[in-house]
Protein backbone atom coordinates (compact mmCIF):
# COMPACT_ATOMS: atom_id res chain seq x y z
CA UNK A 1 0.00 0.00 0.00
CA UNK A 2 2.74 2.53 -0.15
CA UNK A 3 6.04 3.67 2.38
CA UNK A 4 5.27 3.73 6.15
CA UNK A 5 1.49 3.97 7.31
CA UNK A 6 -0.61 5.26 5.11
CA UNK A 7 -4.60 6.84 4.47
CA UNK A 8 -6.16 4.31 2.31
CA UNK A 9 -8.78 5.26 0.10
CA UNK A 10 -10.53 2.45 -1.68
CA UNK A 11 -11.99 3.92 -4.67
CA UNK A 12 -14.98 2.02 -5.90
CA UNK A 13 -15.10 0.61 -9.21
CA UNK A 14 -13.44 -1.43 -11.25
CA UNK A 15 -13.19 -2.25 -15.23
CA UNK A 16 -11.18 -5.51 -14.38
CA UNK A 17 -12.54 -8.67 -13.43
CA UNK A 18 -9.60 -10.52 -11.71
CA UNK A 19 -9.80 -14.47 -11.33
CA UNK A 20 -8.81 -13.92 -7.74
CA UNK A 21 -9.59 -10.83 -6.32
CA UNK A 22 -10.22 -10.42 -3.22
CA UNK A 23 -12.64 -7.41 -3.49
CA UNK A 24 -15.07 -7.98 -5.37
CA UNK A 25 -17.33 -6.12 -3.31
CA UNK A 26 -15.54 -2.52 -5.40
CA UNK A 27 -16.20 -3.79 -8.71
CA UNK A 28 -19.12 -2.01 -8.85
CA UNK A 29 -19.17 1.61 -9.66
CA UNK A 30 -22.32 2.24 -8.27
CA UNK A 31 -21.97 1.43 -4.53
CA UNK A 32 -19.61 3.28 -2.13
CA UNK A 33 -19.58 6.55 -0.01
CA UNK A 34 -19.34 9.65 -1.39
CA UNK A 35 -16.83 11.54 -0.45
CA UNK A 36 -15.06 15.44 -1.42
CA UNK A 37 -11.19 15.59 -1.27
CA UNK A 38 -11.75 17.49 1.99
CA UNK A 39 -13.11 15.08 3.81
CA UNK A 40 -10.46 12.98 2.99
CA UNK A 41 -7.75 15.39 3.92
CA UNK A 42 -10.06 15.82 7.48
CA UNK A 43 -9.49 12.31 7.91
CA UNK A 44 -5.85 12.25 7.21
CA UNK A 45 -5.63 15.68 9.44
CA UNK A 46 -7.37 13.52 12.75
CA UNK A 47 -4.45 11.26 12.35
CA UNK A 48 -1.33 13.44 11.08
CA UNK A 49 1.26 12.39 13.69
CA UNK A 50 0.22 8.45 12.81
CA UNK A 51 1.15 9.04 9.26
CA UNK A 52 4.34 10.95 10.01
CA UNK A 53 6.64 8.51 7.64
CA UNK A 54 3.51 7.49 5.49
CA UNK A 55 0.88 9.43 3.57
CA UNK A 56 -2.01 8.53 1.11
CA UNK A 57 -2.65 5.76 -0.89
CA UNK A 58 -5.37 5.84 -3.48
CA UNK A 59 -6.29 2.23 -3.74
CA UNK A 60 -9.44 0.13 -5.09
CA UNK A 61 -11.72 -1.24 -7.01
CA UNK A 62 -9.68 0.78 -9.78
CA UNK A 63 -8.25 4.75 -8.65
CA UNK A 64 -7.50 5.14 -12.70
CA UNK A 65 -10.91 4.97 -13.18
CA UNK A 66 -11.77 8.13 -11.43
CA UNK A 67 -8.53 10.27 -12.22
CA UNK A 68 -10.43 13.63 -11.88
CA UNK A 69 -11.30 12.90 -8.21
CA UNK A 70 -8.02 11.16 -7.05
CA UNK A 71 -5.72 14.27 -9.28
CA UNK A 72 -7.80 16.76 -7.21
CA UNK A 73 -6.97 14.82 -3.69
CA UNK A 74 -3.20 14.36 -4.57
CA UNK A 75 -2.75 18.07 -5.82
CA UNK A 76 -4.66 19.09 -2.43
CA UNK A 77 -2.45 16.82 -0.73
CA UNK A 78 0.59 18.19 -1.94
CA UNK A 79 -0.20 21.54 -1.20
CA UNK A 80 -1.70 20.71 2.22
CA UNK A 81 -1.46 23.80 4.69
CA UNK A 82 -0.25 21.06 6.94
CA UNK A 83 3.04 20.01 5.40
CA UNK A 84 3.35 17.89 2.44
CA UNK A 85 1.72 14.40 2.25
CA UNK A 86 3.11 11.93 0.31
CA UNK A 87 0.98 10.35 -2.54
CA UNK A 88 0.58 7.03 -3.72
CA UNK A 89 -1.78 5.21 -6.26
CA UNK A 90 -2.17 1.79 -6.10
CA UNK A 91 -3.28 0.22 -9.69
CA UNK A 92 -3.88 -2.55 -12.53
CA UNK A 93 -3.63 0.00 -15.04
CA UNK A 94 -6.29 -1.43 -16.22
CA UNK A 95 -8.62 2.17 -16.33
CA UNK A 96 -5.46 3.79 -18.30
CA UNK A 97 -7.15 5.73 -21.60
CA UNK A 98 -4.36 6.39 -23.79
CA UNK A 99 -6.91 8.33 -26.09
CA UNK A 100 -7.72 11.31 -23.38
CA UNK A 101 -4.62 11.08 -21.29
CA UNK A 102 -5.73 14.74 -20.28
CA UNK A 103 -8.24 13.08 -17.83
CA UNK A 104 -4.58 11.93 -15.52
CA UNK A 105 -2.59 14.73 -16.23
CA UNK A 106 -3.36 16.14 -12.78
CA UNK A 107 -3.13 13.35 -11.25
CA UNK A 108 0.27 11.86 -12.34
CA UNK A 109 1.84 15.36 -11.57
CA UNK A 110 1.35 14.72 -8.12
CA UNK A 111 1.76 10.89 -7.81
CA UNK A 112 4.48 10.49 -6.19
CA UNK A 113 4.61 6.42 -6.24
CA UNK A 114 2.99 4.13 -8.19
CA UNK A 115 2.18 0.85 -7.54
CA UNK A 116 1.73 -1.34 -10.76
CA UNK A 117 0.22 -4.92 -10.93
CA UNK A 118 1.49 -6.73 -13.68
CA UNK A 119 -1.18 -9.37 -13.66
CA UNK A 120 0.22 -12.23 -16.43
CA UNK A 121 3.16 -11.30 -19.02
CA UNK A 122 1.27 -13.01 -21.64
CA UNK A 123 -1.62 -11.33 -23.64
CA UNK A 124 -3.93 -14.40 -23.72
CA UNK A 125 -3.10 -15.14 -19.96
CA UNK A 126 -3.63 -11.69 -19.22
CA UNK A 127 -7.18 -11.46 -20.59
CA UNK A 128 -8.52 -15.17 -19.38
CA UNK A 129 -7.36 -13.60 -15.75
CA UNK A 130 -8.26 -10.20 -15.61
CA UNK A 131 -11.02 -9.90 -18.64
CA UNK A 132 -9.22 -6.87 -20.16
CA UNK A 133 -6.61 -6.05 -22.58
CA UNK A 134 -2.61 -6.39 -21.68
CA UNK A 135 -1.88 -3.52 -23.81
CA UNK A 136 -3.85 -0.95 -21.84
CA UNK A 137 -1.68 -1.92 -18.88
CA UNK A 138 1.70 -1.47 -21.00
CA UNK A 139 0.38 1.67 -22.28
CA UNK A 140 0.34 3.03 -18.77
CA UNK A 141 3.47 1.96 -17.82
CA UNK A 142 5.08 3.36 -20.98
CA UNK A 143 3.33 6.59 -19.48
CA UNK A 144 4.21 5.94 -16.16
CA UNK A 145 8.29 5.52 -17.66
CA UNK A 146 8.33 8.21 -19.58
CA UNK A 147 7.09 10.65 -16.89
CA UNK A 148 9.76 9.08 -14.61
CA UNK A 149 7.40 8.54 -12.09
CA UNK A 150 9.08 5.81 -9.60
CA UNK A 151 6.89 2.24 -9.99
CA UNK A 152 6.93 -0.35 -7.76
CA UNK A 153 6.00 -3.68 -9.65
CA UNK A 154 3.61 -5.73 -8.06
CA UNK A 155 3.18 -9.76 -9.66
CA UNK A 156 0.83 -11.79 -7.85
CA UNK A 157 2.49 -15.63 -7.88
CA UNK A 158 -0.97 -17.62 -8.84
CA UNK A 159 -0.06 -21.89 -8.64
CA UNK A 160 0.19 -22.86 -12.29
CA UNK A 161 -1.01 -19.81 -13.69
CA UNK A 162 1.55 -17.30 -13.20
CA UNK A 163 4.41 -19.12 -10.80
CA UNK A 164 6.07 -20.75 -14.12
CA UNK A 165 9.12 -20.04 -15.47
CA UNK A 166 7.95 -18.60 -18.43
CA UNK A 167 5.72 -16.63 -17.29
CA UNK A 168 8.28 -15.01 -14.15
CA UNK A 169 10.43 -14.53 -17.13
CA UNK A 170 7.65 -12.89 -19.11
CA UNK A 171 6.96 -10.15 -16.31
CA UNK A 172 10.72 -9.79 -15.95
CA UNK A 173 11.19 -8.62 -19.94
CA UNK A 174 8.30 -6.22 -19.92
CA UNK A 175 9.50 -4.61 -16.85
CA UNK A 176 12.69 -4.49 -18.14
CA UNK A 177 11.82 -1.81 -20.59
CA UNK A 178 11.12 0.80 -17.55
CA UNK A 179 14.11 2.58 -16.27
CA UNK A 180 11.80 3.51 -12.94
CA UNK A 181 10.57 0.81 -12.00
CA UNK A 182 11.94 0.69 -8.25
CA UNK A 183 10.80 -2.42 -6.35
CA UNK A 184 9.06 -5.64 -7.22
CA UNK A 185 6.85 -7.39 -4.60
CA UNK A 186 6.09 -10.82 -5.35
CA UNK A 187 2.64 -11.75 -3.75
CA UNK A 188 1.86 -15.30 -2.67
CA UNK A 189 -1.75 -16.15 -3.69
CA UNK A 190 -4.18 -16.31 -0.67
CA UNK A 191 -7.98 -17.35 -0.59
CA UNK A 192 -8.23 -15.00 2.04
CA UNK A 193 -11.45 -12.66 -0.04
CA UNK A 194 -13.14 -16.05 -0.39
CA UNK A 195 -15.89 -15.65 1.49
CA UNK A 196 -16.65 -12.37 0.27
CA UNK A 197 -17.93 -14.22 -2.62
CA UNK A 198 -20.03 -16.19 -0.94
CA UNK A 199 -21.47 -13.36 0.64
CA UNK A 200 -22.65 -11.81 -2.63
CA UNK A 201 -23.58 -15.07 -4.26
CA UNK A 202 -20.89 -14.90 -6.85
CA UNK A 203 -18.86 -17.65 -8.48
CA UNK A 204 -15.27 -17.74 -7.26
CA UNK A 205 -13.11 -18.50 -10.49
CA UNK A 206 -10.35 -19.90 -8.23
CA UNK A 207 -12.31 -22.17 -6.17
CA UNK A 208 -10.19 -24.81 -4.57
CA UNK A 209 -6.94 -23.37 -5.71
CA UNK A 210 -4.14 -24.26 -3.58
CA UNK A 211 -2.44 -20.90 -1.78
CA UNK A 212 1.13 -20.36 -2.60
CA UNK A 213 3.62 -21.25 -0.43
CA UNK A 214 5.17 -18.36 0.76
CA UNK A 215 8.59 -19.97 1.20
CA UNK A 216 8.45 -20.08 -2.67
CA UNK A 217 8.06 -16.30 -3.01
CA UNK A 218 12.36 -15.37 -2.85
CA UNK A 219 12.80 -17.83 -5.59
CA UNK A 220 10.06 -17.03 -7.78
CA UNK A 221 10.95 -13.29 -7.14
CA UNK A 222 15.00 -13.32 -8.22
CA UNK A 223 13.06 -15.45 -11.68
CA UNK A 224 11.90 -12.08 -13.08
CA UNK A 225 14.93 -9.91 -11.47
CA UNK A 226 17.34 -12.26 -13.72
CA UNK A 227 15.12 -12.12 -16.98
CA UNK A 228 14.84 -8.22 -16.40
CA UNK A 229 18.51 -8.15 -15.56
CA UNK A 230 19.58 -10.17 -18.75
CA UNK A 231 17.08 -7.99 -20.99
CA UNK A 232 18.72 -4.98 -19.93
CA UNK A 233 22.15 -6.41 -20.24
S1 LIG B 1 -7.72 -4.88 -10.58
FE1 LIG B 1 -7.75 -5.17 -8.37
S2 LIG B 1 -9.82 -4.60 -7.69
FE2 LIG B 1 -9.89 -4.87 -9.92
S3 LIG B 1 -10.56 -7.00 -10.20
FE3 LIG B 1 -8.32 -6.98 -10.23
S4 LIG B 1 -7.64 -7.40 -8.14
FE4 LIG B 1 -9.83 -6.78 -8.08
Amino acid sequence: MGPGTRLVVFCQGCPMRCAYCHNPDTWSFGGGERMTVGQVLDLFDRNRPFYRRGGITASGGEPLAQPEFVGALFEAAHADPGGRIHTCLDTSGGAWDAARPERCERLLANTDLVLLDIKHSDPEGHRALTGRDQGVVLSFGDELSRRGIPVVIRHVLVPGITDTIAELEGVGRIISRWDNVCGLDALPYHAMGVHKYEELGMAYRLEGMAVMDPGRVPALRDVILRARAMERS
